[in-house]
């Protein structure tokens, strides 16, 4: 029996430490010939490096609201601050900062990091992450998708995994409703999350520490694209949000 490999990942090696203004897809090319039908993911870090999102905490004024808060996370209240400026929503208070930022994602501080980051500043997420890979799969100018991934926590499970916070060139979600399962019956809610399954083998891939490998490619995917999916569940169909803000 022939059997043969049905996706490769690839780790493109060799990026520098990226700067604002840094033009990620240039240097991605230079080191890595992206194809069509290619899926490029990419950590949010140096995305979010490349658009000057670095920010230091003397510029945060905190409020009262930003002093009490810090308080009972016991975290400077100047990065509580800019947690609070990055948010739509706040969803828990403590035991830590989980928020809604203005582009919807829902995660821990508002996904702003202090590792990678250096020089003792903060790094916050792309402003519109999806709006970013838009911009990024432009410049590669190849039918491919692009994925930008975030290391987050999940509710229910122990453990961190990569998720994708913005993508391009494919649909968030795998509609299978509709198809029949091996026994005939007809799928009815099977919407599959695939640009958080795709970010997830990202991360892995790209590791947590000093490894330097933010940008993964994988090659052999047959993935959905069109339509305006998205993994961010809406708030009116989200049973858990009520719970929180009791
Ligand atoms: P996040 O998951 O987007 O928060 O990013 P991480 O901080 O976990 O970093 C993911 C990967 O990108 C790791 O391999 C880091 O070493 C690498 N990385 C982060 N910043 C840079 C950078 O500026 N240049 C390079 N070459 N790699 C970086
Ligand atoms: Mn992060
Ligand atoms: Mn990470």
């Amino acid at each position: 029996m022939a059997v043969q490999p049905s996706l490769q990942g690839y780790v493109v090696e060799g990026l520098p430490i990226i700067k604002p203004g840094d033009d990620i897809a240039a240097l991605i090319e230079s080191l890595f010939n992206i194809q069509d039908g290619d899926v490029l993911c990419l950590a949010s870090t140096i995305v979010a490096k490349s658009e000057g999102r670095f920010r230091t905490l003397e510029s945060y004024r905190p409020s009262e609201r930003a002093e009490r808060i810090a308080r009972q996370v016991g975290k400077d209240s100047r990065f509580v601050q800019a947690v609070l400026d990055e948010s739509a929503d706040v969803l828990l208070e403590k035991p830590f900062l989980l928020t809604k930022t203005r582009f919807g994602h829902i995660g821990v501080n508002a996904g702003i990091d202090q590792s990678n980051v250096g020089g003792g500043r903060i790094l916050l997420l792309p402003e519109d992450p999806s709006r970013s890979a838009e911009r990024l799969r432009r410049s590669l100018n190849k039918n491919c998708a692009v994925i930008i991934t975030d290391t987050c926590g999940r509710p229910f499970r122990c453990g961190v995994t990569g998720v994708a916070i913005g993508w391009a060139g494919i649909s968030a979600l795998q509609d299978w409703r509709g198809k029949r399962d091996m026994h005939g019956k007809v799928l009815e809610i099977t919407l599959e999350a695939v640009v958080d399954e795709i970010a997830s083998a990202a991360n892995l891939l790209m590791g947590e520490a000093g490894d330097g490998t933010p940008a993964i490619v994988f090659r052999g995917l047959r993935f959905p694209s069109g339509g305006k999916s998205s993994v961010f569940m809406p708030e009116d169909r989200d049973v858990i949000r009520p719970f929180l803000r009791r």
